[in-house]
């Protein structure tokens, strides 16, 4: 079992403070497969980056099983934490659209059927 509780990350640049995780919980049961959405910017890949060790957590904690992987007074370096990380920019097609990398995935199914998932998928990320 994954958990994050309280999860706070701010990035501060030249006076800017921008809020990227404000109070994130989270808790993802062993053998659970889950997906995160929400727009761009709203804080997917730094609730990764912070799992997987390569951004420092600010404030909160987060454990997988028993073990504490950071919190305030642990905080575990990401080659000994065994969490994988596939960045977008390696797993997207730079050459297709945004709706055929989308389509990608479907390019086995029937044509009308492609078309609906896709418009679907779009629809809800926008
Ligand atoms: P997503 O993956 O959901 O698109 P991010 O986690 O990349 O979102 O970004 C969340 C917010 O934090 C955005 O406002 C983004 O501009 C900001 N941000 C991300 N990384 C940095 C960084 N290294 N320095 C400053 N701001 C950042
Ligand atoms: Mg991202």
């Amino acid at each position: 079992m994954i958990k994050a509780n309280s999860l706070k990350k701010a990035y501060t640049t030249e006076e800017v403070e921008t809020i990227a995780l404000n109070n994130v919980n989270i808790e993802i049961k062993e053998g659970e497969f889950v997906s995160i959405m929400g727009p761009s910017g709203c804080g997917k890949t730094t609730l990764l980056r912070i799992a997987a060790g390569l951004e420092p957590l600010q404030h909160g904690r987060i454990s997988v099983g028993d073990e504490i992987l950071d919190d305030d007074a642990v905080t575990v370096p990401p080659e000994d934490r065994n969490i994988g990380l596939v960045f977008q920019d390696y797993a997207l097609f730079p050459h297709l659209s945004v709706r055929d990398n989308i389509a990608f995935g479907l390019r086995h199914r029937p044509a009308s059927e492609r078309r609906e998932r896709t418009d679907r998928a779009l629809d809800r990320t926008g």
